[in-house]
């Protein structure tokens, strides 16, 4: 990352009408979240302790093995806040741009810093739901059984996290929504994402507008997109780079 980058990322910043902010794991390393696939990745240790992701973050698996999944050690984590790439893109939504966040992440971090155009495509661990009825439980509601499995007052279904899981899809609304912000943007900011997991690889490609800024640590093949920014760093140190340009207080 130097300087001049830094100054085109303002410039197109400015003179965008509608900027979408595509996000993913990448955005939230700095904020203490291990992303999946890195090597300290989430699913990279769970494979080395010989659990496969796929089969354990699963509607069956949570079904058939509801004691298991709920009992399952958690990583140890620190106090997770929002990083400077969070907060800067906040204070510019509040400063007047119109930055619309489609993120893949469900770590609710850019509400955390405050920003109001939000779209999480993989849904959201703040609010659980009952898998017989739906029902919707925040996570300090959770009443949790003698085996620590969260159950619903009604029916007593399992309680899951509202997060869309292997083999399951992202919400119809959600994907019209998405398709539709990416196509009146003038700016789409790719940042933190390996653009492996369908269809978050996919809806890029509605892109109609001026600029492609891409800003991670290794630069994707886009066919069809040409990349006009490309900024090898991570995310949060780039938008505090930003920052030194506009002096938010952060
Ligand atoms: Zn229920």
């Amino acid at each position: 990352m130097n300087e001049s980058q830094i100054m085109q990322l303002k410039q197109y910043i400015e003179e965008a009408h509608i900027t979408t902010f595509y996000g993913g794991a990448g955005v939230s390393t700095e904020s203490g979240i291990p992303d999946y696939r890195s090597r300290e990745g989430t699913y990279t240790k769970m494979e080395a302790a010989n659990q496969d992701p796929k089969k354990i973050m699963n509607r069956r698996y949570i079904k058939n093995n509801p004691i298991e999944f709920f009992n399952r050690p958690e990583p140890e984590r620190g106090k997770v806040e929002p990083n400077s790439a969070h907060k800067m893109l906040a204070a510019l939504e509040k400063s007047g741009h119109d930055i619309r966040v489609i993120t893949q992440n469900v770590d609710g971090l850019h509400q955390k810093a405050g920003h109001r155009w939000v779209l999480e495509l993989h849904g959201s661990g703040r609010t659980w739901y009952c898998m017989d009825c739906e029902r919707v439980y925040l996570p300090h509601e959770l009443q949790r059984d003698k085996d620590n499995v969260p159950r619903c007052y009604v029916d007593n279904g399992i309680v899951r996290p509202g997060v869309v899981f292997f083999g399951e899809n992202v919400q119809p609304e959600n994907l019209t929504k998405t398709k539709e912000t990416i196509q009146k943007s003038d700016l789409l900011i790719i940042a933190g994402t390996s653009l492996t997991v369908f269809p978050a690889n996919q809806l890029i490609y509605e892109f109609k507008g001026r600029r492609v800024v891409m800003i991670n640590k290794e630069k994707l093949p886009i066919q069809q997109l040409n990349v006009d920014l490309y900024i090898e760093a991570p995310v949060g140190e780039t938008f505090a780079a930003l920052n030194a340009h506009y002096n938010f207080n952060l």
